[in-house]
Parts: C-alpha cells; sequence; structure tokens
C-alpha cells in the first residue's frame, strides 16, 4: 500500500512538473484530431526541386486566419525582443545558408498556405519562462507523423543545432510541440501536407541571458545548426547534369 501511495505521488509530482513546462511554453498547439491524417496511395511527391519551409514562429501573427485566431497574441519576449524577430531572424540566415546549397527556400509566416508541401518544415520558434535560470534548446517531431521520418529529422537536428550553437539540449519536450497547430491538417485548412516532414525546434530561451547571446546576439550560429541538420537530412540539390 505504501509503495502504491509513493508512486502515486511520484506520477503526481512527474504531471505537475509537465504542468509547469507546458504553461510557460508558448507554442500554440492544435487540438487533439483523429490519428493519422488521408494521404492517397500511392504518394507520389509534386514534381519540382528540394523545397525547404523555415517558419519564422509568431510572425505576422495578426493575420491569422479565424480558425486559428488564437495564434494572433502569442509568443515571448525578451532582452528587449519579440519572439518573432528572433525567429525571423534565424529564419533568414538559414534560409541564405540554404539558398547557397541551392535550395529552393521559403519563410513562412503564423499563416500556413493551406495543404502546404515542401520536403521539409521547420518551426522556428524561442522559449519564454518566468525563472530566468530556464536555459536549453529543445527539437519536437509531431506526435502523428505521417511521413514515418519526422522523428529523425527532430533528432539530427537536436544534434546538429547543439553542436553549432553550443547550447544545453532542455530536457523535455511539451505537448503544444508535439501538437503544434502546422501539423495538424485533420483540423486546419492552413497547416502542413501530411506527407511535409515537419518539427518543431525551440531555440533557447529568450528569458535567459547565456540562450540570448547565441539567438539574439549570434543567430548566424543558430541558422548554421539548422540549415547543417536539413543538408544532411536531404542531401545535396542535384546539379543539371546529374538530374537527367
Ligand atoms: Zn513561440
Amino acid at each position: 500500500m505504501r509503495s502504491v501511495l509513493l508512486l502515486i505521488a511520484a506520477l503526481a509530482a512527474g504531471l505537475g512538473l509537465a504542468g509547469f513546462d507546458d504553461r510557460f511554453n508558448t507554442v500554440p498547439e492544435a487540438a487533439e484530431g483523429p490519428a493519422v491524417p488521408y494521404v492517397e496511395e500511392p504518394w507520389v511527391r509534386p514534381e519540382g526541386p528540394l523545397k525547404v519551409a523555415l517558419q519564422a514562429g509568431h510572425w505576422k501573427a495578426r493575420e491569422a486566419p479565424d480558425e486559428q485566431a488564437g495564434l494572433r497574441d502569442n509568443g515571448t519576449s525578451g532582452g528587449g525582443k519579440a519572439e518573432w524577430e528572433v525567429n525571423l531572424a534565424i529564419a533568414r540566415r538559414a534560409a541564405a545558408l540554404l539558398e547557397k546549397e541551392g535550395y529552393v527556400v521559403d519563410i513562412l509566416p503564423t499563416t500556413i498556405p493551406p495543404d502546404y508541401f515542401a520536403d521539409v518544415f521547420i518551426a522556428i520558434h524561442a522559449d519564454g519562462n518566468p525563472s530566468a535560470s530556464a536555459s536549453g534548446y529543445r527539437a519536437a517531431a509531431p506526435r502523428r507523423d505521417r511521413t514515418g521520418r519526422a522523428a529523425d529529422f527532430a533528432e539530427l537536428l537536436t544534434k546538429s543545432y547543439g553542436e553549432a550553437t553550443g547550447l544545453p539540449l532542455y530536457p523535455t519536450v511539451t505537448r503544444r510541440m508535439t501538437g503544434y497547430y502546422a501539423f495538424n491538417s485533420r483540423r486546419y485548412e492552413h497547416s502542413l501536407h501530411p506527407m511535409t516532414v515537419g518539427v518543431i525546434i525551440e531555440t533557447g530561451f529568450l528569458t535567459n541571458a547565456r540562450d540570448r547571446r547565441i539567438i539574439v546576439n549570434a543567430p548566424d550560429r543558430a541558422a548554421r545548426g539548422i540549415a547543417d541538420a536539413v543538408i544532411r537530412f536531404l542531401g545535396p540539390v542535384p546539379t543539371p547534369s546529374s538530374a537527367d
């Protein structure tokens, strides 16, 4: 009996921790939907060059569609910066690195074009916490992933972002991250095509001085970590001669 009570106490403490974490993680979570989105079989990738989508989290949030009106007013801030500014600066730098490698890159705002397809999609965010000591980055794949590849990509991204920035890895991800609205094509028109390999990264805590030294003051390093993961995951862009 005593051990059961201890177990219950331990579980409650664990849930409390997760709740604390979720409360301050500002990523907008989509409501639950059915298991896995429907895709016609066999699925054929649309014609066109390798395409990478980098979403600057909370950018142009006021323009969010009515079905996602809750997105219009959120995001964190710190060090005199709004989160979207930090996310956009990193996205633009990562885009420049990837375009140099030959990829086609879209930088997306809060609003995802309906049924949007790219070979990879990365939602770029920054964390905030009332405790200035909370520090680190984290990346997550969708809870429901039709592609079967997002977890591998999230793992690659976790590794390369840590290498490029030297930031510590935050030990947990939240349900707000794994249930990110852009991943929920069953519920929202403005969401990713189910065969887009999507991940989300919290690049660091905007409320932490050490993390700001990277994400605010050295966005090139954050961008490098993101671009490297894409290059490792997608491989080199085929040159015109080798594409024939
Ligand atoms: Zn955010």
